[in-house]
């Protein structure tokens, strides 16, 4: 199968084959038809699975035809990086369909978005906060809009914007195309589903669980020598770009900071950063300029990164969901990737639970030559103990 079967207007198929696509992906080869012919969709897949143009491609078709210069298509996002990617896909596969489209977040200014909100765009890419502050004070006009798209929805949920989209909802105009995504279907989220979409057709790629590109693998240690510990994982893991996941902001900018005195070539990416910083250091990962990127679940959600080699997580993720988004980032349209977790003691139970999930074992590993200090903790002591016994090869990387 070809992108020519789906009849796309000659302008976002020039866009399609500048791009270098060749063959639809599987959420492509489902959900494009059913968009074109006006369906609503519901469409569960992972991040990586090529679900941005499966909603884009149909869109730019749509509003090849017809006014411009009017929103008629909104796609509502969780994060401000999410946005912009969206944007960029849209400007990469619409190059020469002359559609527009804007960003709408937090963190900079409202007057040069409100700018290009009038008369001056037909596609509008929006985090929930703004969006509102621009529909509270009238500068944005949504009575024309065709297509809303939800991407992210779990995530949305998570992050607790559910109230506010429920305040979108209800300045939307009753007749629209509704296009839901989400990598997990927790209840809340069903329930929006079942709000939103009208009829919808049901596309599903894959089991909601962590891509099948990724290899797994555990690090048992002891939580103060996380630091050194993850020094040795950098120094042995080749070329390729690190995305290191912490809890918090406040772990992500020290660890950022520990990794450049080592000589790693490292930034971060979290909430406390301005909108500027948080692009640079994304700008700066994708490059190439800093191999290492140390970043927060929220601000890493959805960014899509070509030549990830490995993910680390530095900190346990507390769900499986977040597992999978992290790891999600790695392996991503099909390459190999590796997915590294620093685990102690403590972390067990929630090793136990993505195993489940995985439903396999995930391997234990630990380093050759690193010098395990006996950890201070009884719990973290055994633990180190039984993962030597049980790391298959030993002491290995
Ligand atoms: P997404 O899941 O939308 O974040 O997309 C993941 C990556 O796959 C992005 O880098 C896309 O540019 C790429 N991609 C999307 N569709 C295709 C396709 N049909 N062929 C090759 N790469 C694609």
């Amino acid at each position: 199968m070809t992108f020519d079967s789906f009849q796309l207007h000659p302008h976002v198929l020039a866009g399609v084959k500048s791009l270098g696509y060749l063959t639809p992906t599987p959420i492509q080869h489902q959900s494009i038809p059913a968009i074109l012919a006006g369906s609503d969709v519901l469409g569960l897949a992972q991040t990586g699975t090529g679900k941005t143009a499966a909603f884009v491609l149909p869109i730019l078709h749509r509003l090849s035809q017809g006014p411009r210069g009017l929103i008629r298509a909104l796609i509502l996002a969780p994060t401000r990086e999410l946005a912009e990617q969206i944007h960029t896909t849209i400007g990469g596969l619409g190059r020469t369909t002359g559609i527009r489209s804007t960003t709408v977040y937090g963190g900079v200014g409202m007057q040069p978005q409100v700018a290009k909100l009038r008369r001056n765009t037909e596609i509008v890419v929006a985090c929930p906060g703004r969006l509102l502050d621009h529909l509270g004070q009238g500068t944005i006009d949504l009575s024309r809009l065709e297509v809303l798209v939800l991407d992210e929805a779990d995530m949305m949920f998570d992050m607790g914007f559910l109230v506010s989209i429920n305040k979108i909802l209800d300045r939307l105009p009753k007749k629209r195309q509704n296009l839901l995504f989400s990598a997990t279907m927790p209840d809340q989220v069903k329930g929006l589903a079942t709000k939103i979409l009208q009829h919808p057709i049901t596309v599903q790629v894959g089991k909601p669980a962590p891509a099948a590109t990724v290899s797994h693998a555990l690090f048992p240690v002891g939580s103060d020598q996380k630091t050194t510990l993850l020094n040795q994982l950098l120094q042995g893991s080749g070329k390729g770009s690190v995305l290191v996941f912490t809890k918090t902001k406040h772990r992500a900018k020290r660890l950022a900071e520990q990794l450049q005195k080592m000589g790693h070539g490292t930034a971060s990416l979290q909430g406390n950063l301005s909108q500027n910083k948080r692009q640079e250091a994304l700008e700066g990962f994708r490059t190439g300029r800093h191999r290492i990127l140390v970043a927060t679940d929220i601000a890493a959600r959805g960014i899509d990164v070509s030549g990830v080699s490995h993910v680390i997580n530095y900190d346990m993720p507390d769900t499986v969901e977040a597992y999978t988004h992290r790891i999600g980032r790695t392996g991503r349209a099909d390459h190999l990737g590796d997915a590294f977790t620093l685990v102690t003691s403590t972390d067990e139970p929630m090793v136990k639970t993505i195993e489940r999930t995985l439903g396999k074992k995930i391997e234990r590993r630990t380093i050759e030559g690193f010098t395990y200090v006996a950890p201070e903790t009884a719990g973290d002591r055994d633990f180190i103990r039984a993962a030597r016994q049980s790391a298959r090869g030993g002491w290995r990387r």
